[in-house]
């Protein structure tokens, strides 16, 4: 037997037929990323049950020098769960490890395995009149772990903050097969470095997540969804900084996006109307929550917001839903610019973030210079606003060849995008991580110190380097962008 045949062998003896499989028919579906850019192989897929299993299986890949490439819901954007065409890795899935370990409901506190789905969790929260206040476009198959590993952030980070707020404990399985367990929350603690927050955004590079203690808040009673018509992206931020002001606490989301990307929707989408009688350059939708004590006053403030948005001149036209149903249907115009773009043809697309100050003026400057410099393409921005990030979207020109366009001129316009938000003293990868997708820019365009210490910590913590090779950080510096 050789090397890997025994690795398989044992493998097998370890996980048994539920846990362990080669079976071209299982592993296949999981060896390309969601957006179809990437696709590796695999030696196998592994399935464990628990966290004994997969600190098990962890040093017997110790052992055998098997890489390993964490995966749970594999609905990450940079390529971060797909293992490398060598086929030496092992995909280990999460996803069978779903259990809710323990719910506290007085101290709204749950714990839960990181395999469970970002949906199921927010079901879960609700049964019991509470909520997790982190959602995104994938949540019918985003895991906790995959969440937690990657930052994950959505469209209520303006108040709640990203993944890395709501993780108060974490259970992990490191390299050398040692099960770190923070699960059980202090509020205070000062024994040292914080080494949850340490593998929070570590892409599956330092750490097996296998369990977490998550905070919960109440549920809420009512919101307000606002649809606001602008004639500048700057009218935008002072609109933010005017509804700051006004709804404080009570403003919980704050998207962006250009006329050209509402006009997509509506002739992508069938069910999408027009929220307001006339087209404007840019919207904005703000969403206003309360709880049960904030309930009544609620319609007044997204009222008076508006009207003191009005006295100001921040807004040319705005709305307020009338209802649920309609409160869902102006969400569901900012949701699907992503799919409404994607068929007009092949785009560049950017995660980025530059500080919250700058963000308007970034797009009122970058946006121009995008075009002017790549004639024929056509640059939007949309999303968090509130959060200084958007999706920097370049269209390829009309007559751009889908597939060459984007491996010639679409890497230089990407390369060109990072360079400016470097510039603007911003991040590449605002949400969606490193992975595979950036990490050339990240080593052309990090801080070296920065750059460095991630690898020292690397270094310590995987040794072998058989944590997700490939992504986010490598052992050595790979030169591979110069
Ligand atoms: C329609 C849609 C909308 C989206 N919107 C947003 C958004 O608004 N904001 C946002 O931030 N993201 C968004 N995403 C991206 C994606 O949902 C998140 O990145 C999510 O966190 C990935 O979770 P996952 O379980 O699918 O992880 P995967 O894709 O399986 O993995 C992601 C990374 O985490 C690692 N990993 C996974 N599980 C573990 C684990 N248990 N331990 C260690 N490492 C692990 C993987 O190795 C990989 O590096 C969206 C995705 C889709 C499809």
């Amino acid at each position: 037997m050789n090397t890997s045949d025994q690795f398989l062998a044992e493998a097998a003896d370890l996980l048994g037929a539920r846990g362990f499989t080669t079976d071209t028919e299982l592993v296949t579906p999981w060896l390309t990323d969601w957006r179809g850019r990437f696709t590796g192989r695999a030696l196998g897929l592994a399935s464990p049950a628990s966290t004994a299993e997969v600190a098990a299986l962890v040093r017997l890949c110790a052992r055998h020098g098997v890489p390993i490439v964490p995966q749970g819901g594999n609905s990450g954007m940079s390529g971060g769960a797909t293992p490398d065409e060598s086929g030496k890795a092992i995909i280990l899935s999460l996803r069978r490890m779903d259990a809710v370990r323990s719910f506290d409901v007085d101290a709204r506190q749950i714990t839960c395995e990181a395999g469970l789905i970002l949906q199921t969790l927010h079901e879960k929260a609700e049964e019991q009149r509470l909520r997790f206040p982190l959602t995104l476009g994938g949540k019918g198959s985003a895991t906790i772990g995959g969440l937690i590993s990657t930052n994950a952030g959505g469209t209520q980070v303006l108040r709640h903050g990203s993944m890395r707020a709501q993780v108060l404990g974490i259970e992990a399985v490191m390299a050398s097969g040692e099960v770190f367990d923070s699960l059980q929350p202090l509020k205070k603690d000062n024994r040292g470095f914080d080494l949850k927050q340490l593998l929070i955004g570590s892409e599956g590079t330092l750490g097996i997540v296998t369990a977490a203690t998550l905070r919960l808040l109440p549920a809420l009673a009512d919101r307000a969804v606002l649809w606001v018509g602008l004639g500048d992206v700057r009218d935008a931020r002072k609109l933010l900084l005017h509804a700051e002001k006004v709804a404080g606490g009570a403003l919980e989301g704050f998207e962006i996006m250009p006329r050209h990307s509402l006009e997509a929707v509506l002739k992508h989408s069938a069910n999408a109307r027009p929220p307001l009688g006339e087209q404007h350059e840019w919207n904005a939708l703000i969403e206003l929550t309360a709880d049960a004590s904030g309930v009544d006053a609620l319609p007044t403030l997204a009222q008076d917001l508006l009207e003191s948005a009005f006295e100001k001149g921040l807004v040319v036209d705005a709305t307020i839903a009338r209802n649920e149903a309609q409160a869902e249907e102006f969400w569901m115009l900012r949701d699907e610019i992503a799919p409404a773009e994607r068929a007009l043809g092949p785009a560049m697309q950017h995660d980025i973030s530059v500080p919250v100050a700058d963000m308007a003026d970034f797009v009122a400057d970058a946006v121009p210079k995008v075009e002017k410099v790549f004639p024929g393409t056509r640059a939007v921005a949309f999303g968090h606003l509130g959060d200084g990030n958007v999706h920097f979207h370049v269209l390829a020109p009309a007559d751009a060849t889908p597939g060459v366009w984007e491996k010639n001129e679409g890497k230089r316009i990407s390369a060109f995008v990072h360079d400016e938000v470097t510039a603007w003293n911003g991040s590449i990868s605002a949400e969606h991580g490193i992975g595979q997708l950036k990490r050339a820019e990240l080593e052309r365009l990090g801080d070296p110190t920065h750059l460095a210490i991630m690898r020292q910590v690397k270094r310590a913590l995987d040794p072998q380097g058989l944590l997700n090779p490939g992504k986010l950080v490598a052992l050595e510096t790979t030169g591979e962008h110069l």
